[in-house]
């Protein structure tokens, strides 16, 4: 028998949970429409309790106006908002919320409770739901506000379950959002809980206070204020200066009236006028949030309301760019690379030890070590960091920039066939504070000052890891300082890992670290900073390559304290710097698999000089 009508209209059930995945994607979307919800409802203190990284349990309360118990009932329906009536209200939103999605997207993969009361009421009402099913409301004694409770999330989606990431990456991305209000609601108190453990217990402070208490006195003491006005919009909050960089993107925090948004391009007006000034891959600290007439920019676009879209994008560009520069201008910071002669030199207390002279195979694509055989294997996928041929395939139509700027490495695996010797009274010329040049027997070196220094730790912290020998300096005074929630996490996971490498520490459960001692090329002043930038290049190293913990930490830890791009160097410290490179087992190519040394042969430049 034939049926005409196919088409069937979803029972509400199912089209909620569809729904739901729309708004409700991880533990992280419930934190940030309930947090948003109490905002909205004028809260100025909220409370966040998450459990099993928000799978298990996320508690909000707030202290806004709550609601009656007709609102409450009408609350958790889909497209129930007290936010918004007219197509004209949605052209000009200044909540948060306006979809009336969010409570009933969660209480369709989730158990929920709210418990709400108003100053006015003499007591308050609860409502429970379970998916699927009616509420239940009865009267309850709450304080005035609201409180929601969200219990195990996607119990009754196995398949959604199934997708969320690890917990400590769950974890990772609801600190990070509850760290976007704490940033732009610095005027409200703010209190999180990770189980039993005070993540943050903040008060109600300046923008700049609360920098502070969220990135910790490292950062904070490098931000300076960017306020901006033009008839159309007005930029205020702060930047940090290049030497708070870093390279993780977890530090840039762009709002739009003091939505977070995202926007490759709006980020990009922030980062061009640092050009120049920062490493490759390093990213400038920033909290800025653009005002803007509500009616001028749609952040209807987007079921998180991520995106926005701008009736002149490039207006808002210009006055981004115009507001960084200027403030960058300013402050002149271009020289903050200037070598600071009372630190420690980089390399003053480096040696190489004399007993690790077996050859290690590197990845020329990762700087992985793979093998540390006593003997290098010939093999294609293995690359000479240096194209030893080069100067001898008949390339001498290339023209001389050709030759210095455009030298990558082509060859097969090829170890040089001797470590090249280094004199005492080998001569360096560094230039652009950037790149050694030293005379080589058979013509000219050109060392990547940041890359060579990056490859000697990355050995010296891998010897360090793999041995018993102790690595640490023991701090005069021990330091203590706030650190981001989740860098505690990665912290207790690779606990071990980072006492092999020098680290000595305590943490606390509110948050605070203590260190006791560092790897023996960290100064003490720097001792929270590093600790703290590993962590983050560690994470960040994890999840762009799968090599062991050893290996990344290795590699963060390299690449943090690795004298910067920039950074002038003295004679002796040139020399130090180029004798220990020739002490490594792989001098050719920095751990993250960029050449280190680059040679231009005298028979090279013959030619170029048609002199032959
Ligand atoms: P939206 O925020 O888009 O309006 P929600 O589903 O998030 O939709 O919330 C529905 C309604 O419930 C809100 O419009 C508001 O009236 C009420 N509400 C939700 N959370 C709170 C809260 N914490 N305090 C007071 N009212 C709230
Ligand atoms: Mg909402």
């Amino acid at each position: 028998m034939e049926h005409n009508n196919q088409i069937k209209i979803l029972p509400e059930y199912i089209a909620n949970q569809i729904a739901a995945g729309e708004v409700v994607q991880r533990p992280e979307s419930v934190v940030k429409e309930l947090v948003e919800n109490s905002l909205d409802a004028g809260a100025t203190s909220i409370g966040i309790v998450v459990k099993g990284s928000g799978k298990t349990l996320i508690h909000v309360l707030d202290n806004g106006k709550g609601m009656s118990r007709e609102d409450l009932e009408l609350a958790p329906l889909r497209h129930s908002t007290s936010k918004i009536l007219t197509q004209e209200d949605l052209e000009k939103i200044q909540t948060y919320g306006f979809r009336g999605e969010a409570l009933a997207s969660i209480s369709a993969v989730a158990s929920v409770e709210i418990r709400t009361k108003r100053a006015q009421d003499e007591h308050g009402w609860s409502l429970k739901s379970e998916p699927n099913q009616p509420f239940q409301i009865s009267p309850v004694n709450c304080d005035n506000g609201t409180q929601v409770f969200v219990r195990n999330l996607f119990f009754n989606v196995p398949a959604r379950k199934k997708f969320l990431k690890s917990d400590i990456t769950e974890y990772r991305y609801i600190t990070e959002t509850v760290t976007r209000f704490a940033v732009i609601h610095y005027d409200k108190r703010l209190v999180y809980y990770d189980s039993d453990n005070l993540v943050y217990d903040l008060h109600p402070s300046s923008q700049e206070e609360r920098i502070k208490n969220v990135f910790g006195e490292n950062i904070a003491s490098e931000v300076v204020k960017v306020d901006f006005s033009t008839d159309l919009v007005s930029i205020k909050g702060f930047i940090g200066k290049p030497a708070a960089a870093r390279p993780t993107g977890n530090y840039q925090h762009l709002f739009v009236n003091q939505r977070p948004v995202v926007s490759k391009n709006l980020n990009y007006a922030i980062f061009a006028p640092f050009e120049h000034q920062l490493e490759k891959n390093y990213k400038p600290f920033y909290v800025i949030n653009i005002e803007i007439d509500p009616r001028k920019v749609d952040i209807n676009i987007h079921p998180q309301k991520h995106e926005v879209k701008f009736d002149d994008e490039k207006l808002i560009f210009s006055a981004l760019h115009r507001a960084v520069t200027e403030v960058l201008a300013k402050y002149n910071f271009t020289s903050v690379h200037k070598v600071d002669k009372s630190e420690k030199s980089p390399f003053s207390r480096f040696e190489v030890s004399e007993s690790s002279k077996e050859n290690i195979l590197v990845n020329r694509s990762t700087g992985e070590v793979i093998d540390r055989s006593s003997a290098f294997k010939q093999s294609s996928n293995w690359h000479a960091p240096i194209d030893r041929s080069f100067g001898t395939t008949g390339q001498s139509s290339r023209s001389a920039f050709d030759l210095l700027f455009d030298v990558a490495p082509k060859s097969d695996f090829q170890p040089p066939k001797d470590r090249i010797e280094i004199s005492d009274d080998a001569q360096f010329l560094q230039i652009h504070n950037k790149y050694i040049l030293m005379q080589s027997p058979s013509g000219v070196f050109i060392i990547d000052q940041h890359n060579a220094h990056e490859r000697i730790l990355y050995e010296k912290a891998l010897r360090a890891m793999n041995s018993d020998f102790s690595n640490m300096q023991v701090l005069l005074f021990p330091i203590s300082s706030a650190i981001e929630p989740s860098q505690i996490a990665i912290a207790r996971e690779i606990d071990q890992e980072l006492r092999k490498l020098g680290f000595d520490f305590k943490l606390y459960p509110d948050g605070k670290i203590e260190i006791m001692g560092v790897p023996l090329d960290i100064s003490e002043s720097e001792a929270i900073s590093s600790f703290s930038e590993i962590l983050s290049e560690y994470v960040k190293l994890l999840q762009i390559k799968h090599s062991t913990k050893r290996d990344s930490l290795a590699a963060s830890y390299a690449c943090r304290s690795a004298v910067k791009t920039g950074q002038k160097l003295s004679p002796e410290e040139m020399l130090n710097l180029a004798r220990n490179l020739m002490q490594c087992n792989m001098p050719y190519v920095c751990p993250h698999g960029r050449p280190v040394v680059l040679e231009i042969s005298l028979r090279e430049l013959d030619k170029s000089f048609k002199r032959v």
